[in-house]
């Protein structure tokens, strides 16, 4: 079993949480660096690789920023999201636009600012070309259906998703695109989240090399990029195993060279759109325990909710819990973590083995870098939590205030009543 570790010593997070209070999410920068640098050496053999950083998992500017310095782009898929891209440099063909539903003032953003415009549907297309005008560079979201007993145990169930057009409006997408003065095109595909087995993505891979091979010889498009989505999985279990991203491009090179090269379309582009792999495992609810009580179970409270994490609640996801400072105490306590929300499903931790706690204790809530505070909503008046940054040289940055009560009143007028 594989030990969950923190970047900080328990000393040092005491302090932190004494110096800005709690509860708060704090990010490991040098965790996110390392990582996103062996997502590119993994994909390094691709002529070109390119990451789009999917900001739904993490919409703070200065992760952004630091990711843009390593090369990343951005998936945006709102018109605040395009904002953030905006703001912080991240422009043109830096950023792919994967949206669906889309209203007409975010496809006139996204064209604005030169955005690749990646479509969810055969309807958008004319949308687009009446609301913005088509741009140059096109992109479409392919949406495979049910793929056969070759694909459905591992590819999951795509014909029950919202997503994509199905493949017989893809050729259709490509040539009414055409038409309308579209020169450079792009295809997608995102199909699965949280996956962990890397062959999922192998087998992803080859369907989309083997579509972009189908549409050169069918209607003689030679597609620029190929954006195989986001969905790579993390180990939010102490006994579960991070995807092996070396094998991952190994695999992908291999099939890069024995459909894509051979049918005459070297150089592609490789794109990706990871949110949860890029900042996933290295980001952190610190909270504090304020109550402990005990009824038919024994549930230890504490000062952050399901407003600053909203996984466990939702999906009844597991995130592994330290007690900053008693990491090797015997696990011998069962308990419920829960936060304030009246709502049963506040719960960060069920039938949790941990050690003792006691009142005053600091939880580290592992794996909340993204879908975490992202996610937080204002039910029952909850208010979110700070963002902080733990640079690389050790210093701490608030990197978003907490939520106050103003800003919770700041969209009623008490003076109309
Ligand atoms: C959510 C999403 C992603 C990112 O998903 P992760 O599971 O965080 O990697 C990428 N692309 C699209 C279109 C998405 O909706």
């Amino acid at each position: 079993m594989i030990k969950k570790t923190l970047p900080f010593s328990a000393e040092q997070l005491e302090q932190i949480a004494e110096e800005f209070g709690t509860p708060f999410h704090i990010y490991d920068q040098k965790g996110i660096i390392d990582n996103v640098r062996a997502l590119k050496a993994a994909f390094s053999w691709a002529p070109q690789f390119k990451e789009y950083f999917a900001v739904k998992a993490t919409p703070n500017p200065h992760i952004l920023k630091l990711l843009a310095a390593e090369g990343i782009g951005a998936d945006c898929s709102s018109l605040p999201e395009l904002i953030l891209a905006e703001r912080v440099g991240i422009v043109g063909e830096e950023i792919v636009f994967t949206s669906n539903d889309t209203p007409a003032r975010e496809f006139i953003k996204a064209k604005e600012l030169g955005a690749i415009i990646n479509l969810d549907d055969i309807s958008h297309i004319d949308f687009l070309d009446k609301v913005a005008g088509m741009p140059e560079m096109i992109c479409f979201r392919y949406n495979p259906g049910p793929l056969g007993q070759r694909g459905n145990s591992i590819i999951g169930k795509p014909e029950e998703a919202k997503y994509g057009v199905t493949k017989e409006q893809l050729f259709d997408c490509y040539v009414k695109a055409k038409k309308l003065g579209a020169k450079r095109f792009g295809l997608h595909t995102m199909v699965i989240s949280n996956e962990l087995d890397p062959d999922f993505f192998v087998e992803t891979a080859r369907m989309m090399f083997e579509l972009a091979v189908e549409l050169k010889q069918r209607l003689n498009i030679c597609v620029e990029f190929i954006d195989l989505g986001g969905g790579i999985g993390i180990p939010y279990r102490p006994e579960q195993e991070a995807v092996d991203l070396n094998y991952l491009g190994r695999q992908v090179e291999k099939l890069y060279n024995q459909i894509l090269v051979p049918a005459g379309l070297h150089p592609v582009k490789i794109a990706m759109e990871c949110g949860r792999l890029i900042t996933g495992p290295y980001g952190y609810l610190v909270t504090r325990v304020i109550h402990k009580k005990e009824i038919y179970k024994n549930y230890v409270g504490v000062d952050a909710c399901m407003a600053d994490l909203m996984r466990p609640g939702m999906y009844g996801a597991y995130h592994h819990i330290t007690v900053c400072g008693k990491e090797n105490e015997p696990c011998d306590h069962m308990y419920d973590v829960t936060g304030s929300l009246c709502e049963n499903n506040d719960k960060f931790a069920i039938d949790r083995m941990l050690p003792l706690i006691e009142i005053g204790d600091l939880l580290v809530i592992h794996d909340t870098g993204a879908h975490g505070h992202a996610m937080g909503f204002n039910y029952n008046g909850k208010l979110r939590s700070k963002e902080l940054l733990f640079k690389d040289d050790g210093t701490v940055k608030l990197i978003r205030r907490a939520e106050t009560i103003e800003d919770y009143f700041a969209t009623l007028d008490f003076s109309e009543l």
